[in-house]
Order: structure tokens, then sequence, then C-alpha cells
């Protein structure tokens, strides 16, 4: 249920995407620039500019792209019938510039439409492909094309030129080496759901992140799709070898179930996760497997990286009527899921840094648990039973070889509950709890291990089992 924080949170984060929704993002450019200078108010990032030509992987930095104003104008009247200043959309994102006069039907072979969506403006992109284009609704276009001789003035001021290419990374430290890496796309314009509203839970989770002490160290990246993960992962080959989970963030503010996609791996710590979350009642939503398509996991897990990273959404890429259309605008991102998929990143986040692998101090049958005061550490609690339980499958379990996640699944409890447990546990010294898995439990050579105080160990009367 959303609490009145969780709506304080939701319409500040709903500000930042109107804020942001106006500025001509795309793979390079000041729109991206803008968008990253305004982000600096939430938490400092550090921008990084890659000169235009710069060779990452097997691609290339492209030049930058820049358009100052672009129409379609009836020559007669001069009258602007589609205008770039109603909508970035409009112009197809890296044109050629052109500056002529036409007829509608040489027109008609540069506009693009989509007729299953007559009211709505197309977002398309021409990258790699020198070409010049306005994207239009089907009701514009079928409007120009009327009268195939009447004739336009057609302007598109657009320039490529020696530039960079800018992405934002920012690197809160953990007490290990190991690495959470979180990433969104930077390059769409005004598109709410698709880009913007990645951008800003990736914002709002570092600023929370920040006041935390934290296990991993985490690293949050703002780039545009394709060529910036590219362009990441050329530049940073060391840190990739110290990745132990991490997310692509995108399409996180429709009121849609989430919808996770695995690692390539499939069964990742991440979407160990992913999977218990969704599993649980508080979650709505479920985990699909991984495909080669989509967004920047396609990159994070090309055989060469393999990283274990999924990739966490709403509505899934390209299956919402509103993907890559002006409808993809302030009205399908709502405050509620934007705050709700914060939130649900962050408990993902909490999973991460709360897992670890439980080791009995007390392996041999069950410690007589009433000599520790754990049933006293219990107390009074709602879920009192299920701590107990918890503690029951902890203890029965801690091998040192199975994680917390682990066995809250075997357990059919949340993992926060087994987490609990484990803490309470830990400090009555029954367990310890490890970062990485450890060898088993003690083997007693002569006798079971038996000691009076907390704190005395016995490891005189047992050997390491060695496995
Ligand atoms: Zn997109």
């Amino acid at each position: 249920m959303a609490s009145s924080r969780d709506e304080n949170t939701g319409e500040e984060m709903h500000r930042w995407v109107r804020r942001l929704f106006p500025l001509h993002r795309s793979l390079t450019g000041d729109g991206v620039r803008q968008t990253f200078s305004a982000l600096q108010e939430i938490v400092p990032w550090e921008i990084h500019e890659v000169p235009s030509g710069t060779e990452v992987l097997d691609w290339q930095v492209p030049q930058e792209w820049e358009i100052a104003d672009a129409y379609i104008a009836d020559v007669e009247t001069g009258r602007r019938l589609v205008d770039y200043a109603d909508s970035n959309l409009h112009v197809l994102n890296y044109s050629q510039p052109i500056d002529a006069v036409l007829t509608g039907q040489a027109l008609a072979g540069h506009l693009f439409s989509n007729p299953d969506q007559p009211d709505w403006i197309p977002y398309r992109t021409s990258y790699f492909r020198e070409q010049w284009g306005f994207c239009v609704s089907e009701h514009q276009k079928q409007r120009l094309i009327a009268e195939p001789q009447r004739r336009f003035r057609v302007v598109i001021d657009s320039r490529f030129f020696p530039g960079s290419l800018s992405y934002a990374e920012t690197v809160l430290p953990g007490r290990t080496q190991d690495s959470v890496l979180l990433y969104a796309h930077t390059c769409h314009p005004s598109l709410a759901n698709d880009n913007l509203s990645g951008i800003i839970v990736a914002t709002f989770l570092a600023k929370m992140l920040r006041t935390r002490s934290l296990r991993y160290e985490y690293r949050i990246v703002l780039a545009p799709a394709t060529i910036g993960a590219i362009t990441w992962l050329s530049r940073n080959q060391e840190v990739c070898s110290r990745i132990k989970a991490g997310l692509v963030l995108t399409l996180l503010g429709d009121p849609q179930p989430f919808t996770y996609k695995r690692s390539q791996q499939e069964s990742a710590l991440v979407d160990r996760v992913a999977e218990h979350l969704l599993g649980q009642p508080e979650w709505e939503g479920g985990t699909r497997r991984f495909t080669p398509t989509g967004y920047d996991e396609r990159q994070f897990c090309s055989p060469g990286f393999d990283l274990p990273l999924g990739c966490l959404m709403r509505s899934p890429h390209a299956e919402f009527p509103e993907y890559h259309t002006s409808a993809d605008n302030l009205d399908l991102v709502q405050p509620a899921p934007l705050a709700e998929s914060l939130r649900m990143v962050l408990a993902m986040i909490d999973v991460l840094e709360g897992n670890r692998f439980p080791r009995s101090l007390y392996p041999y049958g069950e410690p007589q648990l009433g000599r520790y005061g754990i049933y006293r550490a219990y107390g009074e609690a709602d879920d009192r039973g299920r701590l107990q339980e918890a503690a029951m499958w902890i203890l029965n379990q801690a091998t040192g070889g199975r994680d917390l996640l682990a066995i809250a699944e075997r357990a059919s409890l949340p993992f926060s509950v087994i987490a609990r447990a484990a803490e309470l546990l830990a400090q009555h010294q029954l367990i310890t709890l490890h970062d990485e898995a450890v060898a088993g439990p003690p083997l007693c050579s002569a006798r079971p291990p038996h000691r009076t105080g907390p704190s005395a160990g016995r490891a005189g009367d047992c050997v390491g089992r060695g496995d």
C-alpha cells in the first residue's frame, strides 16, 4: 500500500519527469547535457565526454547532431503545417538537413506515420542511415498528401559535427570491491516512460543509497542506448570483473505490474532476487526469460562480458500501444508507479545487501535454544511465529554453502523474515554469517561441540570438513 511518504516521493519524481520532458535528447548533444546538468541538483554526477570517432569495441562514437528548427509550410501562405516547436518527435532523430520546395507527392516518401494509431506521432531515428524525414500523425500525413501537386517549403535546420558522446556516472563506494551496476538510457527526446522514468528512478536511487552504509559498490550510469552501453563497457572492462549484479532500469512509470527480464545466465543472484520478490504478495508482476532483444542487457549480457544483469520494467519493451509514440507522455507516467518502482529496486538492493551465507555453530542436532535467550529475542512481535519458523529453517540449512535467499525460497518465507531471524541467531552466536560461501560445519572428531558461554569456541574438538 502506498504511504504518504511514497506519495510525496512520487509527486517529486513526476515533477522531475515533467521538467525534463521537453528537452531534445538524442544519442549525443545538448539535450542530453541539459538533462545531466539538471540532474546534478539531485546528486553529483561525473559527466564523461567521449570524442566523436573514438573506437569503442566494434563501434565508433558518432558525430554530434544538432537541430535548430524544422517545419513543413504551405508555400503559398507560409503557414507552418508541421512544426518542430510543437513536438521534437516531428523530426526523424539524426535527420540530415534539408531546405527545399517539394510537392506533396515528393514529400510523401519522407513522412513517417502509423495508420494503426492515427492521432499519435511515431518516434523514429536514423542513426546509421543518411536520410531526412518528418514523423507525423496519420491524420497530418493524409492532409499533406491529399493534393499531390500542392507545394510545401520543407526545412530541417540540422547539422553534424565532430563533438562528443556524453554519459553520466555516479559511484557509491561499498565496504567490498564487489559492484552493482544500474543503467538507464538517455537518448529519447520527449518520451516519458521510455527513458525518463528509468532516468528518474536511477537518480532517486542514487540519492537514497548515498545516505546508506553499503556492502556493494554501486555504479549508476545514464547513457544513450546501445552506443552508450558499448562506450561504457569499452572503458570499464576492469570494473566488469567485479560486477556481481545489475539492472537495466526502463519503463518504470506506467501503472502496469512489474516485468523482470532475466539475465542471460537466467539464474544469477539478481534473477533469484527478482523472482523471490515478485513471488511475494506485496509486489505484482512476474519474470520472463532472457532474449537478445530489448534494451542494453543485450550489450551487458553479450558473451565476452556475460554480466549478471537483468532488466526491470513495468509494461514490457515494445508491448504497449504508446511505445515509441507521442502518447508515451506525462499522462502515461504517473507518480504512484514511479515511487513504487523506486521502492521495488530498493527492495531488490535490500536483498542483495542482506544476502549472506549462514554457517551453524551447532550443527549436531538442534541446539537447545532456550539456553541462548533466543525465544526472548523474538519478543512479542506479531510475526514471532514466522521468526521462529525462519530460525528453524536457518539452523537446518546453515551449511555455509547456502545463502539466505535460497533458504527463504525453500522455506517459502519472505527474505526479510529470514534475514531478521539470521541476525538474531548470529547475535546469539548460534550461527556465523559470511559474504561468500564457506566450508561446511566443523566435523567432530570425538564428541559434539559444546560450549558454556556465548563466546566460548571449541574448535579444538573439531576439524574442518575441508569441502
Ligand atoms: Zn526506446
